[in-house]
């Protein structure tokens, strides 16, 4: 009777402990799946006729993407903004009119970044523009370091996330640069021995003079899903995911 009371009790040790072990096998799994690599496509300077390329590209290839559009651009090409809306990317405040001067003073910067905000908000029934992106990026050398501040500053204290990047194609140093270029800008920046290379947000445009970068966009979408990655759009990303950013340096680098 004892020996077969121990050969019972063992065999119920060792189901418990297999079943533990399967258990912490699977949420070590999931764990690892949340965390995984995510890249981020995102587009500047539109909507354009450029747009239209990209989002065929974006459909193609079933990819939700953010757009960082211009509010004089949105009035002249309303359409466009809408099939951007239909198709479920996500569409954030950049600029009304991405002037150089309107880095002059907070008070011009915020002045023009009200306007884009009103545009989209008589576009889209969407209120709260929670991400946005500052033209240059939240480093640009444009106005002086202290306007800088107060504009990032002034950005933090009305709710806003300044959204920058760590992979640019730099589509955006010429007109309609050749699409090897891109591709080969593209590479170098993925092989970047410092890239943290868990999120990556890539500075893409979608303006009148950046004709190539839908053209090259199916090459870089095929490199990232061999490597792997999880393609999201700025709509799809919750607290969890925003403090992950914040912390990279991705979203509000300086405050
Ligand atoms: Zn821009």
């Amino acid at each position: 009777m004892k020996r077969k009371n121990f050969f019972i009790v063992t065999i119920i040790i060792s189901v418990i402990i297999f079943t533990s072990i399967s258990v912490l096998a699977i949420s070590d799994d999931s764990k690892c799946k949340e965390n995984d690599k995510i890249v981020y496509l995102t587009f500047d300077d539109g909507p354009t006729e450029t747009t239209l390329e990209v989002l065929k590209i974006l459909d193609e290839e079933n990819i939700k993407a953010t757009f960082f559009v211009i509010g004089k651009l949105v009035e002249e090409n309303p359409n466009i903004l809408k099939e951007i809306k239909e198709k479920n990317h996500s569409i954030c405040a950049h600029t009304y009119t991405h002037n150089d001067s309107n880095y002059v003073s907070a008070d011009v910067y915020f002045n023009d970044y009200e306007k884009v905000k009103n545009v989209l908000n008589e576009n889209l029934n969407k209120k709260n523009y929670e991400f946005m992106r500052m033209p240059g990026g939240s480093s640009t050398g444009i106005p002086q370091k202290s306007t800088l501040k107060q504009i990032r500053d002034g950005l933090i204290s009305r709710g806003l996330y300044y959204v920058d990047w760590n992979i640019s194609i730099e589509d955006a140093m010429g007109i309609n640069i050749p699409v090897e270029q891109l591709i080969c800008n593209y590479s170098k920046a993925m092989n970047s021995k410092n890239l943290d290379k868990s999120r990556i947000i890539i500075l893409m445009h979608d303006g009148a003079s950046n004709k190539t970068t839908p053209k090259a966009l199916g090459t870089i979408i095929k490199s990232l899903k061999e490597q792997g990655y999880e393609f999201k759009s700025l709509d799809m990303v919750d607290e969890k995911e925003r403090e992950i950013l914040i912390e990279k340096k991705l979203i509000n680098r300086y405050n």
